[in-house]
């Protein structure tokens, strides 16, 4: 059996006619960048989340820089985030003229470690940017109290968190990405709400910022050759918004059937003591973008799968701050304890919405096969 590590041809077969008409109408009134579909989406997607302002944007790491510089963020401001994360995050941080500060993960999710924050902050720190990797909600409380405490900016890094839930001391169950001051998200193809190219998007709930978002990721314009200040070109474009309106409508049932997913790996994995699977707190209810666990023998497992004709994927193999990238900031990998050692033990395994019961079962035998369970 031939398992992909996710099936993107599955889905588009599945509302095949809804998008090839929704392009369809795009094309027929040329509404190519900003307009009717590309405001329809906006409009949807804020509805959904329950905030006020959503910009579409070019893609996600283009929302967090720009979200940062809606912000106010000035050359040299420090801003916190978390060591185990995609190079987007902290790229973003570097493009808005910011300083990147990294903070190890926990050991069980995997996400920014809240109680080594503190000892981070400085004078110059500006923002945080936790980032709910894998789906998995970062715990907000301790960081918002962290942001009123000191004065600082919140922007959640929802890219591969679209619909996943927290509940928040103060608000109760909330969808992550309404708890910050901002919210980024990406719409890259394979993320669980995915457009058919690049788009992303900021959500906020503060007029002011919403208003200086747009305009900077539509060249700082406030009339067709009038510019306040410089921005960049990053646009949602009006093909993508259109098919993301569509997709949107599906994303519940889609996010149902990856927890229903994650939950027959659990189940079925429980058994294997030589795997670690991943933990899920009582505070928050994830949407697994990926379905991450732990092995001592993470290459030889990796290899058996392939072999099996199973994909998979490390995410993320090196981490951030053990980057040739990063290596500028002087870190040693013995300050990221944490995000150094899973970074040789992780293991995505396949994980979308149409993946069938049987897959699953074959995934497990043959984990189980390599670790010599045999049932
Ligand atoms: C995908 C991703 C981004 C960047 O999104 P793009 O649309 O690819 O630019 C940012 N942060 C995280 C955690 C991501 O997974």
């Amino acid at each position: 059996m031939n398992i992909p590590f996710v099936d993107l041809k599955a889905q588009y077969n599945s509302i095949k006619e809804e998008i090839n008409n929704s392009i369809q109408n795009v094309l027929e009134d040329t509404a190519f960048i900003k307009g009717q579909y590309v405001q329809e989406f906006e409009s949807h997607f804020s509805q959904e989340m329950g905030i006020s302002h959503c910009i579409g944007v070019g893609n996600g790491t283009d929302a967090i820089t720009i979200a940062l510089r809606a912000l106010g963020l000035k050359t040299g401001d420090e801003v916190i985030t978390a060591a185990n994360s995609f190079i987007a995050t902290s790229e973003a941080i570097t493009n808005a003229g910011g300083k990147v500060v990294f903070v190890d993960c926990f050991p069980d999710t995997y996400n920014i470690d809240t109680n080594l924050i503190k000892e981070k902050i400085t004078k110059k720190t500006k923002a945080i940017i936790p980032v709910h990797l894998h789906g998995q909600p970062v715990d907000m409380d301790p960081i918002m109290e962290l942001g009123k405490r000191y004065n600082l900016r919140i922007i959640e890094d929802a890219a591969q968190a679209h619909l996943a839930e927290y509940n928040c001391n103060e608000y109760g169950w909330m969808p992550v990405g309404t708890f910050g001051d901002t919210a980024t998200f990406s719409f890259f193809p394979s993320k669980n709400l995915g457009a058919y190219g690049d788009a992303g998007a900021i959500l906020t709930n503060q007029a002011k910022v919403a208003h200086k978002a747009r305009m900077l990721s539509n060249h700082g314009r406030t009339s067709k050759y009038d510019h306040e200040f410089e921005g960049v070109n990053s646009r949602l474009d009006g093909i993508q918004a259109a098919i993301l309106s569509v997709k949107l409508k599906h994303l519940k049932s889609w996010t149902q059937k990856r927890r229903d997913a994650a939950r027959n790996y659990s189940e079925m994995l429980s058994t294997v003591p030589e795997v670690i699977v991943p933990v899920v707190h009582p505070k928050t209810n994830p949407v697994w973008h990926l379905y991450v666990i732990r092995t001592k023998r993470r290459d030889a497992l990796r290899d058996f799968l392939d072999q099996n004709g199973i994909s998979t994927g490390i995410h993320y193999p090196i981490a951030l701050p053990n980057l040739q990238a990063y290596k500028y900031l002087g870190y040693k990998s013995s300050d990221f304890p944490v995000a150094t050692s899973i970074q040789n033990e992780i293991l995505s395994l396949p994980i979308y919405p149409e993946i069938t019961v049987e897959q699953i079962h074959y995934v497990v035998s043959k984990v189980k096969e390599f670790f010599k369970h045999l049932d």
